[in-house]
């Protein structure tokens, strides 16, 4: 054989370009088309590869970082993967603050990819000294030569998606998008995505997904930090306690707030209807879909594209654990899983 040797150099080379796949089964009677943007084809399996690549990259070009530094962030799991993906590729030193209602396999896959991890009780304000904000901030002071991601009030996160992420869809979609359906954590890709859709065409309608216990559809529609929207809540990434710097709400439509339950059945529905394996925000951004077709939001012309941000893998002491589903009071009198589960 002769030719040349066909490989990546890294995978920090198959960052984005994720593909947009139809969706059938799960929007089977909807008005329009539905497409999933499916961000686990990253090589971290999230959309959070973007951000930590863009940051860090920026950090390097102004000469903030050299090998050996250290990078700090606070991180529901998947920055943190993507973080620590990056600096072993590019020898950085990564410490993590986590919310300690981050699955077991979320915590373990940090470590796997060399990260020091600082488990934090999740049920504090942010201000309480044992939160992982303020472990994190911290952190940093303590110790010299190291950065501070700070996704939540970084408007890099935003610009990464600003570059990536929306050009993309709008590339993919050859210019018909007409929705864009996505969950708010850090509200970076809603916010990034939809200023670049906005600039192409801003007819596009650009529905944000919340958590019941989250303030972010109250503060959106009143401009009140309302504290008696916060509660605890079961589904990770989505939804905030405060409010996000890099979240613009100005390019938001709407927000949807979803069930922890309906969006665990979901990403359960997408998986087993689909071929798709989806983390529990996928299932909360599809469950938004359902119920914005109830209330008449899409059109027989509309093409809808649903951000599905991370994969099924991580979530398996989770949605995809049919006694944690039990637990959680989620399964009721006929359960899916006896059906599915045989001893023979
Ligand atoms: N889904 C998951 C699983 C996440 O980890 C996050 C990030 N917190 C989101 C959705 C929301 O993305 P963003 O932070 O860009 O709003």
């Amino acid at each position: 054989m002769s030719g040349q040797i066909q490989a990546y150099n890294n995978v920090l080379e198959l960052i984005g370009e994720t593909p947009l796949i139809k969706l059938s089964q799960t929007v089977d009677g909807f008005p329009g088309d539905y497409y999933a943007k499916v961000e686990s084809f990253n090589p971290g399996h999230s959309s959070k590869d973007r951000i930590a690549l863009h940051i860090i990259e920026q950090a390097e070009n102004k000469g903030l970082l050299k090998p050996g530094d250290t990078i700090i962030e606070t991180t529901s799991g998947n920055t943190g993967f993507s973080i620590a993906m990056v600096s072993r590729i590019k020898g950085y030193d990564c410490i993590l603050a986590v919310s300690s209602k981050s699955s077991a396999d979320k915590i373990d896959m940090l470590k796997s990819m060399g990260a020091k991890v600082y488990v934090c009780p999740a049920n504090v304000s942010a201000d309480d000294p044992r939160s992982y904000y303020e472990v994190a901030k911290r952190l940093h002071e303590e110790i010299k030569n190291s950065i501070y991601i700070n996704q939540y009030f970084n408007e890099l996160n935003t610009e990464a998606h600003y570059m990536s992420t929306g050009p993309e869809i709008w590339k993919q979609t050859a210019g018909k998008i007409t929705h864009l359906v996505a969950c708010s954590g850090t509200g970076g890709t809603i916010s990034g995505t939809a200023k670049y859709l906005k600039e192409q065409n801003p007819n596009v309608q650009i529905l944000g997904v919340d958590a019941y216990g989250s303030v972010l559809k109250k503060f959106h529609e009143t401009q009140e930090f309302d504290k008696n929207e916060i509660y605890p809540y079961r589904i990770e990434g989505l939804g905030k306690n405060l409010i996000p710097t890099a979240t613009d709400f100005d390019v938001i439509d709407s927000f949807t707030k979803v069930k922890d339950e309906d969006a665990a059945h979901m990403a359960r529905k997408i998986s087993q209807t689909e071929g798709l394996f989806v983390g529990y925000t996928s299932g909360a951004a599809m469950q938004a879909v359902k119920q914005l077709v109830k209330e008449n939001a899409f059109g027989e012309d509309a093409v809808v594209v649903v951000i599905f941000p991370d994969h099924g893998s991580r979530y398996m002491s989770k949605i995809y654990n049919d006694k944690w589903m039990q637990d959680q009071g989620f399964f009721d009198s006929v359960s899916t899983a006896a059906e599915q589960h045989i001893e023979y």
